[in-house]
């Protein structure tokens, strides 16, 4: 170990999901990489030292379902402004590109980003699009090309993205779902499935996807939902949790629903991944109710998860989902210096909904430092 470091840490509880890790420590940062994690570091070579008092020190935040494209896609907006800001050093593309798109999503999204843009490549050729929706025309489908894509840039591409609400694929739902599956299998990768105002069922959606496979936007107030008409959560949901299917929030302005998040939570679906889904066509002005990851990992603070479970679910959850658990999502010595300094923060905070609720949370989740690669960048709150 070099006792010199380019950025060292001090003061911070290392709270590190992945194993299990909650302990003040000092974390020394060299070349980009964590170079030392230990009670006491030396501070006199240190080039620069970050007095994290008070503060969580994370694995770099995983926003797993956001809209990076900008000037491309139609949902797309600047994502490098907010990730920064906010914790994320990892942010995944919900399909914004599709096979005819997604050498551009590289070329101008991952490569000049300084956070890692990740890709759910779509199954519609030219990715999500407003109206008309993207497989109105099941011709617009590619799932080889989409699998190709995935398969030829490992480094960029995580999975299939497919929506299934009726603006986007018409009456094709369940053929879009196929093809979607089917590029899965090829490229051997996770489909994102959205829901949310879909012509088939849940049960019909979830009993189609495979162990590994996401429901996006998993409490969402559209139907089909994932409870029955008295709240309860569905048979069909339970079942494929427990044979491992994923559920991602996917927040967005039109998904989330205290009442029927504290329904499935109480009946067992608590969420595996905790995304924003922030996109540049919000209706509110900035983001609206989802403000940011934070404020979206708020709302499960204030709804009774713990922060160890809340930062699994930010973390290492979604680096599993895309087979990157070796590269993201967990402290340790050699990786990536991709971390996050948070802060609860002990101030009222006013929280809202898709359908009109709020919820007055007594704490809050703030990203004081976001570091990436070993570059600093200080938080907005
Ligand atoms: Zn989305």
């Amino acid at each position: 170990m070099s006792n010199t470091f380019d950025l060292l840490l001090t003061g911070g509880t290392v709270l590190n999901p992945a194993s299990g890790l909650r302990q003040e420590l000092a974390v020394g940062i060299t070349d980009g990489r964590i170079a030392a994690i230990q009670s006491k570091l030396p501070r006199e070579n240190a080039k620069k030292v970050l007095d994290v008092r008070g503060c969580y020190v994370t694995p770099g935040l995983i926003d797993f379902h956001v809209h990076s494209y900008w000037g491309v896609n139609p949902y797309g907006f600047n994502a490098d402004s907010i990730c920064l800001v906010s914790g994320v050093t990892t942010a995944i593309d919900a399909g914004s590109s599709g096979p005819v798109n997604f050498l551009g999503f590289k070329k101008l999204v991952n490569e000049p980003s300084k956070t890692r843009m990740l890709a759910f490549v779509a199954v519609a050729q030219h990715g999500v699009l407003n109206d008309p929706g993207e497989l109105q025309n099941l011709r617009f489908a590619d799932p080889e090309a989409a699998a190709r894509s995935v398969k030829d840039s490992p480094n960029v591409g995580v999975g299939i993205k497919v929506r299934l609400h009726k603006k986007g694929v018409g009456d094709n739902g369940r053929e879009a779902l196929r093809l979607a599956v089917q590029a899965g299998e090829a490229s051997k990768s996770p489909v994102m499935v959205h829901v949310g105002d879909t012509g088939i069922s849940m049960e019909e959606i979830v009993g189609t996807l495979r162990a590994g496979d996401v429901v996006t936007h998993c409490y969402t107030p559209q139907r089909p939902s994932i409870v029955d008409e008295s709240g309860r959560l569905l048979v069909a949901v339970r079942k494929a949790k427990e044979r491992g299917v994923i559920f991602d929030v996917g927040h967005a302005s039109g998904h989330f629903d205290f009442n029927l998040v504290r329904r499935a939570m109480g009946d067992g679906l608590l969420p595996d991944v905790i995304s924003s889904d922030l996109h540049g066509r919000m209706k509110q002005p900035g983001f609206g109710i989802v403000g940011d990851l934070p404020t979206t990992l708020t709302k499960f603070l204030a709804l009774g998860l713990d922060l160890d479970q809340i930062i699994a679910m930010c973390t290492i959850n979604p680096a599993r989902v895309i087979g990157w658990q070796d590269r993201l999502g967990n402290l340790e010595v050699g990786r990536d210096a991709d971390v996050a300094v948070l802060q609860i923060v002990n101030e009222a905070t006013k929280l809202r909904d898709s359908v009109g609720g709020e919820m007055t949370a007594e704490q809050r989740i703030a990203a004081r430092w976001t570091i990436r690669g070993g570059e600093v960048f200080p938080g907005s709150c």
